[in-house]
């Protein structure tokens, strides 16, 4: 008996400490408050997909919701230190000096980011914000212009010269991994067909350094620029990485099976720099979108 007993003494050792550390789910921070989309549709979206995947413990953090310059911006004191990975949500008024320099050193100090959608039209003249996202929604004199040719191959553009920031109209597209090694999206088809979306164009910044996952062909037909324009993309920040999508315009772009997987696999490799997140059996095909209920 006594000698059972130590052999479950020595399973319980063997065992518990890797079972708790499979268990430990990643604490992720969306932030919201101001956005020219539906933010109070949106975040609920992404704050049931991301706890539905297992892998994380999400708190919303909401910023003064009114543009006005009486704005009591003291209760929005976000504790980045206590997340492992910070997912914005927010295109809105820039904020005070201590939140900016408590996200810079949260990723600086190797925090996650996370970009979605119009989180990359926010604080064009937060340097270090540009130096984060790498592209963002910008004229096109803010600064260079990243797209490639159908092989892939890096094509950059030099401020002034081309497009700035837009869109086309809505529709389905295919997403092309451009980097199908990369933790995020492998195990993804080459090419899927994503949800009715906006389809971002001439994105700028200083891409200094910027890692191109997957780009989506903006086709003139629908009001776009005939380039491969990027839809997936990360860029290191001191220890830290921020990985941005452009996807995820509303609700029926981010209920997209693959936008879904892409955000919470992003998250967990920019928090991690691994993925153990699986790709969902009713991932999108090449011809055939898929809708998460
Ligand atoms: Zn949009």
């Amino acid at each position: 008996m006594k000698r059972f007993l130590l052999m479950i003494a020595a399973c319980a050792f063997t065992l518990l400490p890797l079972t708790a550390d499979a268990a430990e789910k990643l604490r992720l921070l969306i932030i919201d408050g101001q956005n020219n989309h539906n933010w109070r549709a949106t975040t609920p979206i992404l704050r049931e997909f991301l706890t539905r995947s297992g892998r994380f413990d999400v708190s919303v953090a909401t910023t003064p919701k009114e543009k006005s310059p009486s704005t009591d911006w003291s209760s929005f004191q976000p504790k980045f230190s206590e997340f492992q990975v910070v997912l914005s949500n927010y295109n809105g008024e820039m904020w005070p000096e201590p939140v900016r320099k408590g996200l810079e050193k949260f990723v600086n100090d190797g925090g996650g980011l996370v970009i979605v959608h119009a989180a990359n039209n926010a604080f064009t003249g937060w340097p270090e914000y540009n130096a984060m996202i790498g592209l963002g929604w910008r004229g096109a004199d803010f600064g260079d212009r990243v797209t490639t040719n159908d092989a892939g191959e890096i094509i950059r553009t030099e401020k002034g010269k081309g497009p700035g920031a837009g869109h086309g109209s809505q529709h389905e597209f295919a997403i092309r991994l451009r980097d199908a090694a990369h933790p995020a999206v492998k195990g993804m088809p080459r090419e899927w067909l994503h949800a009715k979306d906006e389809l971002y164009h001439g994105q700028r910044g200083p891409a200094a350094n910027m890692h191109l996952i997957a780009t989506a062909f903006s086709d003139q037909s629908k009001g776009g620029t005939g380039a491969h324009e990027p839809m997936i993309w990360w860029t290191p920040y001191g220890k830290g990485k921020v990985f941005t999508t452009v996807m995820g315009h509303g609700e029926d772009s981010m209920k997209c099976v693959g936008f879904q997987s892409v955000v919470a696999r992003g998250s967990e490799w920019s928090a991690t720099g691994q993925v153990t997140l699986p790709i969902p059996e009713n991932f999108p095909a090449a011809d055939k979108v898929s809708s998460a209920q």
